[in-house]
């Protein structure tokens, strides 16, 4: 089998594993017990945010251990609106986010509140212009994600969160695809909120971390007990926690040998692609990209059978996000890039990690070059573009 949808899960880490496994079976217990069989599964959820933090040069204070993206996404953009004293209340989010941020501004909206989704150039970019016109005195929050989980773009988050700072709207990035895998500075960012998930960066499902910058007023999302200095209630996910710090900790050890090693398979099969498939077209910023992503729209072809044959091939790849499949509606990313709905249904996405090798590369491209010609010659729109191409 060859896995290229790492950008819908990944492998757990073998250390990862081996850092929860004690967590799952001897120490048991509940991290707010106040007897001292719980003191190793309290300290083991600090080290975990010591080590979450370091990853996006945070305190660990600011760290909030979460279920996952999707509930980070959803405490940061419901949290702010709740908490803001303002009497109409107004956020900017953009096109391209995730539906974890899509579906709260929507449901956001049906409470009143306004909402502004910016559009993106054809490459995937938020304007950062785009942004400081669209702020009112009554806006409470920018959201714009950092990496784009479809088309691997990665968005000015440092110009976005200084206009954010100087206009004194709090800045929230749902960066699920970026943390662990490009670097990331919450200072330098002006960044007030982000959100991140395990499961995206070899750590186990079901857990992620909002951050929260000290200071920043958040409404409480979860309403329970007291864990979390009162912010999020529930007991801890002391072994998914644990498995998250020991993933985020290798991740931020081998990002700089792993950003141009992926990279460097990641254009092999840009290059490929682009030479060998006719009818392609790249999605997302060639070089402002996240360095596992590579995104194709090929003309003339259903997404969902160029997947089935892939399958058969023993290839996971996706078309679009995981979220999306399932349901025919082409992916609003891809049409919020302007794609027409005919081309964008016919996307692929493949997403590395550091497991992915060159030969792993050679046998996609080399399947695609059998697949998309048979499936193109069962395509009667391609019968009609190629005899008017002979007729030109
Ligand atoms: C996967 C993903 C999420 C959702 O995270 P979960 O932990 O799976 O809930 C949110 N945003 C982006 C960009 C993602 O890729």
């Amino acid at each position: 089998m060859i896995y290229m949808d790492n950008a819908a899960t990944t492998r757990l880490s073998e250390r990862a594993f081996e850092a929860m496994r004690p967590y799952m079976m001897e120490q048991y217990a509940n991290a707010a017990g106040t007897y001292s069989f719980a003191a190793a599964s309290s300290a083991a959820i600090e080290k975990a945010r010591a080590q979450t933090a370091a990853v996006i040069g945070a305190k660990p204070a600011e760290i909030y251990f979460t279920s996952g993206g999707t509930e980070s996404d959803n405490w940061a953009l419901k949290g702010a609106v709740l908490a803001s004293k303002k009497e109409k209340k107004h956020i900017i989010i953009s096109a391209i986010e995730h539906h974890a941020v899509l579906h709260s501004a929507r449901a956001l909206e049906q409470q009143g509140v306004e909402v502004t989704v910016l559009p993106v150039d054809a490459d995937g970019l938020v304007s950062p212009a785009d942004v400081e016109a669209a702020i009112r005195p009554e806006t409470v929050l920018i959201s714009v994600m950092a990496a784009n989980n479809e088309v691997g773009t990665i968005e000015p988050l440092e110009q976005i969160g200084e206009i954010a700072h100087r206009c004194g709207v709090l800045f929230h990035t749902d960066a699920v695809q970026a943390f662990g895998h490009i670097p990331l500075d919450v200072e330098a960012m002006h960044i007030d909120m982000l959100s991140a998930s395990a499961h995206k960066f070899h750590g186990p499902k079901g857990v992620g971390l909002l951050y929260v910058r000290r200071g920043v007023k958040l409404g409480v999302f979860m309403d329970g007990g007291a864990q979390e200095k009162k912010r999020r209630a529930g007991t801890s996910n002391v072994p998914g926690i644990v498995g998250m710090g020991a993933a985020a900790e290798e991740a931020k050890a081998r990002m700089d040998a792993m950003i141009p090693a992926v990279s460097a398979v990641r254009d092999h099969i840009i290059e490929r692609i682009g030479k060998e498939i006719p009818y392609a077209k790249l999605n997302g910023h060639r070089t402002q990209r996240l360095p596992g992503n590579v995104n194709f729209c090929f003309r003339f072809i259903e997404g969902e059978s160029m997947l089935m044959l892939l399958d058969a091939d023993g290839i996971c790849a996706s078309s679009g996000s995981a979220c999306t499949s399932g349901s025919l509606d082409p992916s609003h990313v891809l049409l919020a890039l302007g794609l027409p709905h005919e081309i964008a249904h016919g996307s692929l996405r493949l997403s590395l990690s550091e497991e992915t090798t060159m030969a792993d590369a050679d046998k996609v491209v080399d399947s695609l070059k059998v697949i998309i010609p048979r499936l193109r010659s069962m395509s009667p729109l391609y019968e009609d573009f190629v005899r008017s191409e002979g007729r030109a």
